[in-house]
């Protein structure tokens, strides 16, 4: 394998090499496969059952044995039981190697033709999906700030709730409330407010790390963040680090320049029995920075 791998490297084919050689579900089922091979000898007749294996996959897969042997009964068991296109001895000969490569690829393109008008098919079935895909997602984007939404939000923390009790994992939450947001409001009027509101939610996006923190938009001036793999005291360095953020930020609107503050709260999932006790856990956390004077982040 490991020279039929050089060989098809040199050759740029693309190869995959798989370690148990009858359990095809390791394979990516959106990658598509032209040929087959397997290599077999009286000692290691375990890629026929490989090749049948593929064969009962997709039958269009041309399958291909490398053999060293000239055991007509393991020739005619792999015809039969596995209908293998090709036979190629071994040690290989290059050449012959990417001719037979080359024709089983051709023979693989000719029979899947009606397959691939079928593909066409799956595509346009694709482009609907990733359609409502994006309908789902405007559903549960706020659109002021781009963030994910309060829907969003509850069937995320469920859903994670469920997965990582199960696994023991850790996650944090943390909610962010707007200090003196009303004052804004009052002072610069609601667009004014509306901007400060977007920019907060660009600095949160801006400051997810991809595949741990997911920022929502919870309620008015108020944001929540949850963070799997994070324990408290993480997520507490990381609050302080928007905190940080927002306390040098300045929003210019026309005449105005606004700086701003928020106060956060942080519960981590191993203190709560329940979703509802999390979120209340994190809502008094933040009512005790709110009581501690504002600017500023408590833990639960
Ligand atoms: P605190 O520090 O105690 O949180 O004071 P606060 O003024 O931020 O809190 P309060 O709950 O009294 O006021 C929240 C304000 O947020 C009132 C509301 O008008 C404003 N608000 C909520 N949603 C929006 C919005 O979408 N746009 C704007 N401009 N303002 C909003
Ligand atoms: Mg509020
Ligand atoms: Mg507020």
């Amino acid at each position: 394998m490991d020279a039929f791998r050089d060989f098809c490297n040199k050759s740029k084919i693309p190869f995959i090499n798989l370690s148990n050689p009858v359990s095809l579900q390791q394979l990516d089922p959106d990658k598509e496969f032209s040929v087959a091979v397997a290599y077999i000898n009286r000692q290691n007749p375990d890629g026929v059952a490989f090749l049948r294996a593929v064969m009962h996959w997709q039958n269009v897969i041309q399958r291909v044995i490398i053999t060293d042997s000239v055991d007509l009964d393991l020739f005619r068991e792999a015809i039969n039981k596995a209908h293998v296109n090709y036979i190629l001895s071994y040690p290989l000969d290059s050449t012959q190697a990417k001719e037979v490569l080359i024709k089983a690829h051709r023979r693989f393109r000719t029979l899947s033709r009606p397959l691939r008008k079928l593909d066409k098919f799956a595509e346009i079935t694709q482009d609907l999906l990733i359609d409502n895909e994006r309908i789902r997602d405007a559903a549960r984007r706020d659109a002021l700030t781009g963030l994910l939404n309060r829907r969003a939000f509850d069937d995320y923390l469920t859903s994670l709730w469920l997965r990582l009790k199960k696994d023991s994992q850790t996650l944090s939450i943390a909610l962010i409330d707007l200090d003196h947001f009303k004052r804004v409001n009052d002072t610069y009027g609601h667009q004014v407010g509306d901007e400060v509101l977007k920019k907060v939610g660009r600095i949160l996006l801006e400051n997810q790390r991809i595949g741990i923190d997911n920022a929502f938009r919870y309620g008015g001036e108020e944001f929540a963040i949850l963070s799997i793999h994070t324990n408290k005291l993480n997520m507490q360095a990381y609050m302080q680090r928007l905190l940080e953020t927002v306390q040098n930020t300045v929003v210019e609107t026309g005449q105005y320049q606004i700086s701003f503050t928020f106060s956060s709260g942080i519960a981590e999932i191993q203190q709560a029995n329940s979703v509802q006790h999390l979120v209340q856990l994190v809502d008094r956390a933040l009512y005790q920075a709110k009581q501690n004077g504002r600017n500023q982040i408590c833990l639960a």
